[in-house]
C-alpha cells in the first residue's frame, strides 16, 4: 500500500522546550509549523532548573506570560556547598543586562505549558506521532512518521528542526553523531517531598529559591542537585563517573539515598523527606554531532550537542538555538542566501564553548575553588555570575570573550 503524503512548511520533529519554542517563534514569522511529538503530554523529563537567560527566548516566542503564570518555583541563584563551605551566587547581581530570575519546573508541566502556547499561537501539535525514517537527499527533506493509530504516513516539508533531544533523530539515521569530550557521566534522580522546614535547619543554610549544588566530601567530581519546586517538594539528584555509580548496590532510591545521606548537611536537610517517588538512572548522556546543519535541516537543543547538567544550561542551549535557527530561517524565507554554518552553528557554539569551559574546570576542581575563594573580586564574581546566569554568549563579558585565559589564571589565583 502506497503511504499517504502530506506537505507543510516547517517540520518540527520533538515538542520538548527546543521544538515548542521553536515552533513559537516561527508561527509569530508567519510561518506554517507542524511538530510531532512521540509522547503523549504530560511526560516526565530532567532538566528542571531553568537559568535567567532563557527569560529572553520564552519572551521572544511569545510564551512567557504563560511560564510566569503557570506558578513554577521562583528562582535568583544558585548556592554551592562543600563540606563547611557555602557560597551564593545571585543572579539579580550579574555582569551582563537581561533577567535575573526564573523558573525552577516541573518539566512535565513546563513542557505541556509551552507545547499548549505553540498550538495557541497556531501551530500543528500531534502527539504520539513517531518519526521513523528522513530522507534529506532530494529537494525537499522527506519524514517517515507513524500516528497514534499505528498508520505510517510520509511527509515533505521545506525545512526540518530536529528537537528531538536525547532520541537525536537526526544525528542517528545521518550518521552525524561524533563522541563528546566528557567522560561518560551517569545521573540517578527522583522527585521527593523535601519536608524542608521554610526557615531551613539549625547549621545547614538553605534558600527554596536557588538551586542547590553540593560537591562530594570525598570526590571533587562527583556532585548533587536540590532543585526546590514550589509545591514542597524537590528533585534530587546525582552525578558521578559510571563506574562510581556501579559501586553503589541495590534500588536507584537506594543507590541515591547512599550517595545522598554520604554529605552530613544534605543527610540533616532531608531526614524528614519523604522518598514516595522510584529513582531513576540515566547514563552516557553528553554527546555531540559532526554537523549542526546541512541541506533542509538543522538539529536544536539536545538533539545538536550536550555538555553536562552541571550549570543547567540545557534548556538554556536548546532556546538560543531554536532563537538562532528561526532567525536563518526568516532570512531565506525573505531570500537571502543564509550560510547556517556561519550564521547558526558557530554564534551557538560560542556560549556552548564557554559553557565548556566551565564545566571542565568544574570537574578539574578549579572552578570550585574560585566560587569558594574568601577575597573574591566583586566585578570578577559578577562575571561569573553571569555566566552562570546563561549570559554565555555575552562579548562584554571578559570571561565569554577568553573564557579558557581567564579561568587558568583565576584558578591560579584562588588555588
Ligand atoms: P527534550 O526535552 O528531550 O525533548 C525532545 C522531545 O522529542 C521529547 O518530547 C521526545 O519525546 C521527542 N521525540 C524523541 N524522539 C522522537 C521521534 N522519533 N519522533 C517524535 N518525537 C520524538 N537542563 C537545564 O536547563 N536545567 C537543568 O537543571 C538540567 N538538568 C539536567 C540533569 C540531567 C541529569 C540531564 C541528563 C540533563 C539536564 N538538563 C538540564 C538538560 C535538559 O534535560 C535538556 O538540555 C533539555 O531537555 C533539552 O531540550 P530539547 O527540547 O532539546 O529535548
Amino acid at each position: 500500500m502506497t503511504q499517504r503524503l502530506e506537505h507543510c512548511d516547517i517540520l518540527i520533529i520533538g515538542a520538548g522546550p527546543a521544538g515548542s519554542v521553536a515552533a513559537g517563534i516561527l508561527r509569530k514569522q508567519g510561518r506554517q509549523v507542524l511538530v510531532l511529538e512521540k509522547e503523549q503530554f504530560p511526560r516526565f523529563s530532567i532538566g528542571e532548573s531553568l537559568l535567567p537567560q532563557s527569560m529572553a527566548y520564552l519572551d521572544e516566542a511569545g510564551m512567557l506570560q504563560a511560564v510566569v503564570e503557570a506558578g513554577f518555583q521562583y528562582k535568583n541563584g544558585a548556592a554551592f556547598v562543600r563540606g563547611e563551605r557555602y557560597t551564593e551566587f545571585d543572579f539579580r547581581d550579574k555582569h551582563s543586562q537581561g533577567w535575573g530570575t526564573t523558573y525552577q519546573v516541573q518539566r512535565a508541566r513546563f513542557d505541556q505549558v509551552l507545547a499548549r502556547e505553540a498550538e495557541r499561537m497556531g501551530a500543528e501539535l500531534r502527539f504520539r506521532h513517531e518519526v521513523l525514517a528522513v530522507d534529506v537527499s532530494g529537494e525537499r527533506p522527506q519524514v517517515t512518521a507513524r500516528s497514534a493509530g499505528g498508520e505510517e504516513y510520509r511527509i515533505d516539508a521545506g525545512f526540518l528542526l530536529d528537537a528531538s533531544g536525547f532520541a537525536r533523530i537526526l544525528p542517528r539515521l545521518l550518521d552525524l553523531e561524533a563522541p563528546s569530550t566528557f567522560p561518560a557521566r551517569g545521573a540517578i534522580f527522583t522527585h521527593i517531598e523535601d519536608r524542608i522546614p521554610p526557615a531551613g535547619l539549625d547549621g545547614v543554610r538553605f534558600d527554596r529559591n536557588k538551586i542547590r549544588i553540593t560537591t562530594h566530601p570525598d570526590h571533587v567530581d562527583v556532585w548533587y542537585w536540590l532543585i526546590p519546586f514550589a509545591d514542597g517538594r524537590c528533585s534530587i539528584g546525582v552525578v558521578a563517573k559510571q563506574e562510581f555509580l556501579a559501586q553503589y548496590q541495590g534500588s536507584d532510591t537506594e543507590r541515591l539515598q547512599a550517595l545522598v545521606f554520604e554529605d552530613p548537611a544534605s543527610r540533616e536537610l532531608l531526614k524528614n523527606a519523604q522518598w514516595d517517588t522510584p529513582a531513576r538512572q540515566i547514563v552516557g548522556y553528553s554527546s555531540n554531532v559532526k554537523s549542526l546543519a546541512g541541506k533542509g535541516y538543522a538539529l536544536l537543543g539536545n538533539a545538536g550537542e550536550f555538555l553536562d547538567p552541571v550549570f543547567s544550561s540545557g534548556v538554556t542551549i536548546a532556546f538560543k538555538s531554536a532563537s538562532l535557527a528561526c532567525a536563518c530561517l526568516a532570512r531565506e524565507h525573505a531570500g537571502e542566501t543564509v550560510d547556517w554554518q556561519q550564521d547558526f552553528a558557530q554564534p551557538l557554539k560560542k556560549g556552548v564553548d564557554t559553557f565548556r569551559a566551565f564545566v571542565e574546570s568544574w570537574y578539574a576542581g578549579g572552578f570550585q575553588q574560585i566560587i569558594f575563594f574568601e577575597n573574591a573580586q566583586p566585578d570578577i564574581r559578577r562575571r561569573i555570575c553571569a555566566i552562570l546566569a546563561g549570559y554565555a554568549w555575552d562579548d562584554s563579558n571578559a570571561y565569554v570573550r577568553e573564557t579558557k585565559r581567564r579561568l587558568a589564571t583565576l584558578e591560579e589565583l584562588c588555588a
